[in-house]
């Protein structure tokens, strides 16, 4: 009797592609997390999340993983931490 895991795969492929940890980790990229109830945020290396959960999952859905270090609160939303000016990977600061 089962199927029914197909069903919920194939709405998910109507929506956008979802980034999974193994891409972000060939770029190079964080994984951002904001906190809807208090607005806490904080970028998180993905090799630290490839190790808990795999490469194939999906961004979006780590958030369903995640508990608010500000309030406790687990309403927290992970999107891929893309660089928003070009070729930013290798800033290094000084102060
Ligand atoms: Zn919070």
């Amino acid at each position: 009797m089962g199927g029914i895991k197909h069903e919920a795969m194939k709405q998910r492929d109507a929506a956008l592609p979802a980034t999974t940890l193994g891409e972000l980790s060939d770029r190079g990229v964080g994984v951002f997390c904001w906190c809807n109830r208090c607005g806490h945020n904080a970028t998180i290396a993905v090799a630290r999340l490839i190790a808990e959960l795999g490469p194939q999952f999906p961004v979006p859905e780590i958030g369903a993983k995640m508990r608010c270090s500000g309030c406790g609160c687990r309403d927290v939303a992970t999107r891929p931490d893309w660089p928003s000016l070009g070729q930013v990977a290798d800033h290094t600061s000084h102060f």
